[in-house]
């Protein structure tokens, strides 16, 4: 028994420091490969698939569709687990865990977004449509007007 607890004081002593004085000291730099912080949509890039809203098990993301071919995509961002399951289905690559992650405030406003989206819509029936050679092609159309 004893000897099996100096053992693991043994180890502990031998591997040194493992974690950064965070929030005493500065955070470590640079963040390792992969790191998830917090979420940003390019609006540039969002088709508007609705695919993020999907899959995000924490519905950071609520889609409203206030007209025909205006969608708008609000983000809640106190929800998220960081568990990057938006940003990898995002086929458009507009979904992005960035490197931020100092987070904490008293304004909910700071972490919330609303993101506007033209949706292109048929000039003869007005109805959306799926773009020419864009992802939406391959995709199921879960979340998308027909
Ligand atoms: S999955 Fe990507 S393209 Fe689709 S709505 Fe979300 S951010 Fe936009
Ligand atoms: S990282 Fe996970 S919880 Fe956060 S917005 Fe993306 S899917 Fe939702």
């Amino acid at each position: 028994m004893i000897g099996s607890k100096l053992k693991e004081v043994w180890i502990c002593i031998k591997s040194g420091v493992v974690t950064a004085p965070y929030p005493l000291g500065p955070p470590p730099q640079p963040l390792p490969e992969g790191f998830r912080g917090r979420v940003e949509i390019e609006v540039e890039k969002c088709v508007g698939c609705g695919g993020c809203a999907n899959v995000c098990p924490a519905q950071v993301f609520q889609i409203k569709d206030l007209a025909q071919d205006f969608r708008v995509i609000e983000i809640y961002r106190e929800r998220c687990t960081y568990c990057g399951r938006c940003e990898e289905v995002c086929q458009e690559g507009a979904v992005r865990l960035t490197p931020e992650f100092e987070l904490a405030t008293n304004d909910k406003a700071d972490i919330t977004d609303q993101l506007e989206i033209f949706m292109a819509s048929c000039q003869r029936c007005g109805r959306c449509f799926k773009p020419v050679n864009k992802v939406l092609d391959r995709m199921m159309e879960t979340g998308f007007r027909t």
